[in-house]
């Protein structure tokens, strides 16, 4: 074990099936390596078909008395795992650090946000009310009542290897169903040391289930599984469309929280300050690998050159470095491939007419870390207009009329966050409505949290995750129709 952290038992080299924590059933492992310098931190189970298997046959048989439990039980141990989460949060940020590269600001900021899901969703177990419908005949009542689904396959990605998993366990366990999870293959540990946290705070065995290994194996098991009655998912479009196909052929219930390209428009009227501020969060948060990341800043024509001038100053101040480091704001990007797809968009960029602002290349510590880059006179023709980037690179366009602004802003298969600054009432109206997200953030560069249903619309996926709306995904309805009410 190469990290360091105050309580061992949270770093687990194991996979969770059904209360136990166990290795593959051919003993084979694989490699977790810490991104900012390529050092092993551990190894987990490469598991694969049986052992997928099992752990969704535990999450069924546990499921049958978990939906029975009253929903105060449920809350009452969802609020116990909050509580554990808060009293090991710099142990978990450290591994999320180690495991994913983000700085430990950013790592403690993503434990909250997980520990919000929980305790969010601990609070929405005692809320799940049916519905009275009056009758539609003389004798006749009906009941709606809502119960859970079932087993839940989940499949999460690296850039929030907490959060994303938290938000998705959070409501599944609200509601009464049980999870068989599978985290990214680069940062499982994060996923484990919640597993473990859930078992300490006396979550019954066999409702969480963690199984590190191979993707393909693993996904096909769960989309193959009767038993599977719902895969949610949070990764790329791409993997996401696969899924979706898969989970057709047994008609599971699905959430897709899938890619984004967010674009991030400046009026005239806006308060520049401000939004130079939003911008610098929505683009460089998590080295620019979020799906809510500010891929494309529109600058009204009339103060661009201003905008340019402040954005890039505030972006020459970030910090990149280890993400232990605690002068660090920016960690490294995940791999190799992850760096290669910056610089095919600032090339691109730059062989369209793109002029580098700032950065534009590998940062001088090597490996995988890139400097804060800025790109002013980015064009729609150019790829970063059109991929999301996921990286620390800004490209301003800038933008003439509020029409033009929009149908550019909307022009794009994906539909996950949108951002836009400006001080006039009506407008503010206007844009929010005419904006084909399932997020706009007016005045401000971060829209995330528990109390809000997190989500995209066309090929960002659907289902929300938060809110009271986010526990509706993990529920059936049914109606019970009553006859032979006579007065
Ligand atoms: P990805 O390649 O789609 O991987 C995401 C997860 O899917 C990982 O656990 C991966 O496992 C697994 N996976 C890959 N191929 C699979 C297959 N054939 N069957 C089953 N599972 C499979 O995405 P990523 O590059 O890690 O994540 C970045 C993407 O996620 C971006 O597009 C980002 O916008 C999106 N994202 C969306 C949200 C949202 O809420 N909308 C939030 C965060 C991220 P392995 O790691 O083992 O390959």
């Amino acid at each position: 074990m190469k990290i360091e952290i105050n309580n061992n038992n949270l770093f687990k080299e194991k996979a969770y099936i059904s209360g136990q924590w166990v290795d593959a059933n051919d003993g084979s492992t694989i490699e977790v390596t810490n991104p900012a310098n390529q050092e092993i931190i551990g190894h987990v189970p490469n598991c694969g078909l049986e052992e997928t298997n099992a752990a969704i046959d535990a999450a069924a048989e546990a499921q049958k008395k978990w939906r029975q439990c009253p929903a105060k039980e449920k809350s009452s141990i969802l609020r116990s795992f909050y509580d554990l989460i808060c009293v090991h949060q710099e142990d978990l940020a450290r591994i999320i650090t180690y495991e994913q590269g983000k700085s430990m600001t950013e790592a403690t900021g993503e434990i909250t946000y997980s520990a919000s899901f929980i305790e969010w969703f601990a609070e929405e177990a005692k809320r799940i009310y049916g519905d009275v419908i009056p009758g539609h005949l003389h004798d006749r009542r009906t009941i709606v009542i809502k119960q859970p689904i079932g087993v839940v396959a989940c499949i999460t990605p690296w850039n929030f290897p907490s959060a994303m998993l938290a938000r998705k366990i959070g409501p599944a366990l609200a509601t009464g169903c049980s999870l068989v999870c599978k985290p990214a293959k680069q940062t499982p540990f994060s996923a484990l040391a919640l597993a473990y946290l859930a078992e300490q705070a006396g979550l019954p065995k066999g409702l969480l289930n963690v199984l590190t290994g191979n993707a393909q194996t693993i996904g096909k098991a769960m989309t193959d599984s009767n038993l599977v009655r719902k895969l949610t998912f949070t990764g790329s479009t791409e993997t996401g469309k696969m899924l979706l196909k898969e989970c057709a052929k047994t008609v599971k219930k699905v959430s897709m929280e899938l890619g984004g390209l967010a674009p991030f428009i400046v009026f005239e009227d806006a308060n520049i300050e401000a939004a130079i501020a939003g911008a610098i969060a929505a683009k460089y948060r998590n080295t620019g690998q979020t799906c809510v990341c500010a891929n494309r800043i529109y600058v009204h024509q009339d103060i661009y050159d201003e905008f340019c001038e402040g954005f890039t100053k505030a972006a020459a101040k970030i910090q990149t470095g280890e993400g232990l480091d605690p002068t660090t704001d920016q960690g490294p990007l995940i791999d190799e491939a992850a760096l290669a797809k910056v610089e095919e968009h600032i090339n691109d960029a730059q062989n369209q007419g793109g002029l580098i602002l700032l950065g534009g290349r590998r940062h001088k510590l090597g490996g995988l870390f890139f400097e804060p880059t800025v790109i002013k006179d980015a064009n729609d023709a150019m790829l970063i207009a059109h991929e999301e980037t996921f990286g620390p690179v800004a490209p301003l366009f800038s933008f003439a009329t509020e029409e033009e602004v929009i149908a550019r802003a909307n022009d794009t298969p994906f539909g996950l966050a949108s951002y836009f600054y400006t001080t006039d009432l009506a407008k503010s109206w206007r844009v929010s409505e005419q904006l084909e997200y399932g997020m706009v953030g007016l005045n401000t560069g971060i829209v995330s949290t528990e109390m809000a249903p997190f989500g995209g619309i066309k090929e960002s996926g659907m289902g929300r995750e938060g809110s009271k709306y986010g526990v509706e995904d993990y529920l059936e309805i049914k109606y019970i129709s009553i006859a032979g009410i006579d007065r």
